[in-house]
């Protein structure tokens, strides 16, 4: 008898990108079989009517053991989630996984270390404006290491939240990073509107390393400026020419960030032509509340830390974007309190779902679900995720196609926070996480240590 049989769902195979009818039997958190049989079980869930997907592995979050942003991520089929990036992380890697171990999380954590926060303060360069010296590369280097060995995912970087960063420190990291096998998630800079130099400098770092680089949130950094086109242009060479380069995109063009960052600076507003009202609170007493200077200089001055989204592109450059195959689906959720936030945290999946496969028709059900599961684990070698087979981790995600669709909404329009409708069912490692639809605080994801077996 095994635990959980899920029958009848229209099961996806990601590797053909085709669906059937099927069974899926769960033992021990791992899938036992995938057939027609009907294997006796302990719990019997009908999923007659429903999509049985691999649990969406979300390769660009800020979750970090968040608990109500692991929460949002279940509640929309996230079975596994990538942290540390933009250059923000843990630095003692064996303390930061011997705590989740100890405490348990909501979901699968893998976790990046962060160069541009975490590793440059650690070496004393709090100046966002300063270059790294010599020792200041080695010393950063030296940090990185430990935490590749401890386990990490990769090195993280968020140039444009330390303009002082040089090629030469872009490109210790991407050694590093290649070295151990591991990626090179970047969250590029911006210097001005129609720039792609930003994206030549990290291609450039990859090409030396010849290790695997990530594009992050890359709507974000190129939509609304007239770029993104341009810039897919530049992606698509590079890996006609050989590179190992990749895109992750959420499913919105508004992006949030830190109030107090480099991107909100004077100069960067201006250089961008951003416009206080686009702009709007996400966190903190003015959530919800369109800028002016004066609410602009308050947040970026005396609050840094609260967040601010900007309104930004089209969503047909999401589109064009996410059908590129090499692009996957991402969130750049990050830890809110409830009722603040970007729409992100709750929404991306079941609006990806709603947006390229039901409304547009832009996708066909099972190479989207390819977006979220086998693409993202193939990405970061998660040999045991992404698929519904036999031996891999039992992270699944059930969910209506006819009714998946997200709820949550931009601050100064509703709940950024709202769970979507239409997925019943999430299961991490075997345990329902979501159940019925309503949450179980269950905490069956595990940490990742890359190279540790
Ligand atoms: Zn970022």
């Amino acid at each position: 008898m095994v635990d959980v049989v899920f029958a009848g769902g229209r099961v996806v195979d990601v590797r053909t990108r085709t669906s059937a009818i099927a069974n899926v039997a769960v033992e021990h958190g791992k899938i036992v079989d995938v057939s027609a049989h009907e294997l006796p079980a302990r719990r019997v869930v009908d999923a007659s009517g429903l999509v049985v997907a691999p649990g969406f592995i979300d390769v660009h979050s800020h979750l970090d053991g968040h608990p109500y942003a692991g929460r949002l991520s279940v509640l929309q089929g996230i079975t596994t989630t990538v942290g540390g990036n933009c250059g923000l992380s843990p630095l003692d890697f064996e303390q930061w996984f011997a705590g989740q171990e100890r405490t348990g999380y909501i979901l699968n954590q893998a976790e990046l270390v962060g160069h541009t926060f975490s590793l440059r303060q650690a070496v004393g360069l709090t100046d966002t404006a300063a270059r790294a010296g010599t020792s200041q590369i080695l010393a950063m280097a030296r940090i990185a290491e430990q935490a590749l060995k401890a386990g990490a995912a990769g090195i993280s970087l968020g140039l444009d939240y330390a303009p002082g960063s040089s090629l030469a420190e872009i490109e210790a990291m991407a050694a590093l990073a290649a070295e151990y096998g591991r990626n090179l998630p970047v969250h590029t800079r911006l210097f001005t509107q129609n720039d792609l130099y930003s994206l030549y400098e990290v291609l450039a770092a990859a090409k030396h390393s010849g290790g695997r680089l990530l594009l992050s949130h890359f709507v974000y950094q190129y939509s609304g400026f007239g770029t993104l086109r341009p810039a897919l242009d530049v992606v698509d060479n590079a890996r006609a020419q050989g590179l190992d380069v990749w895109i992750d995109s959420g499913m919105y063009t508004d992006w949030a960030t830190y109030a107090g960052t480099a991107t909100f600076d004077e100069q960067t507003i201006k250089d961008n032509s951003l416009r206080f009202g686009d702009m709007v609170a996400a966190t903190g007493k003015y959530t919800g509340t369109r800028l002016n200077r004066e609410l602009y200089e308050l947040l970026h001055y005396k609050y840094p830390d609260e967040s601010i989204i900007c309104y930004s592109g089209e969503p047909c450059e999401i589109y064009e974007t996410l059908q590129k195959p090499y692009a996957m689906m991402s969130t750049d959720a990050a830890g809110y309190a409830p009722g603040e936030g970007h729409p992100q945290i709750a929404g991306s999946y079941p609006r990806f779902f709603r947006k390229l496969v039901r409304e547009e028709r832009l996708l066909s059900l099972e190479e989207a679900v390819y977006r979220c599961t086998l693409l993202p684990a193939e990405t970061y070698r998660l040999s045991s995720k992404g698929v519904l087979e036999q031996g891999f981790d039992a992270d699944l995600v059930l969910f209506d196609r006819g009714t998946i669709r997200d709820n949550a909404k931009m601050p100064d329009k509703g709940e950024p926070d709202a769970p979507p409708d239409g997925i019943p069912y999430v299961m991490v490692g075997g345990v329902f996480a979501v159940d019925g639809g309503v949450f179980q605080n269950t905490r069956s994801g595990r940490v990742i240590r890359f190279g540790k077996h």
